[in-house]
């Protein structure tokens, strides 16, 4: 078990995107990512802070603890599922990569 070593980076990848958003919520991320509305303003293997433009700008932050990938939007806290701004964060750092 090396798994403690891994980066958002490494973890971060499409089917993770999928598996922890809701449909509509992925495919509203993806827009937000494709038409470039995604400002990544904090990029480390522990930790991603990104301000999410397009309508109201909210900030998403990405921190890993040990191997779970913990998020939180200014959109709405506390949420199981992946918001849009999230999603489009999510994709930046796969596009990174
Ligand atoms: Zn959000």
């Amino acid at each position: 078990m090396k798994s403690n070593s891994k980066t958002i980076s490494e973890l971060m990848d499409e089917e993770l995107l999928r598996e922890s958003s809701i449909t509509s919520n992925f495919r509203l991320g993806k827009e937000l990512y494709e038409s470039k509305n995604v400002e990544i303003t904090e990029f480390t293997g522990a930790k991603v802070s990104a301000i999410v433009h397009g309508g109201t700008s909210r900030k998403v932050e990405l921190i890993l603890n040990k191997d779970f990938l913990n998020w939180k939007c200014t959109c709405r806290l506390n949420q199981d599922k992946y918001c849009k701004h999230t999603v489009a964060v999510g994709l930046e750092i796969i596009n990174k990569k």
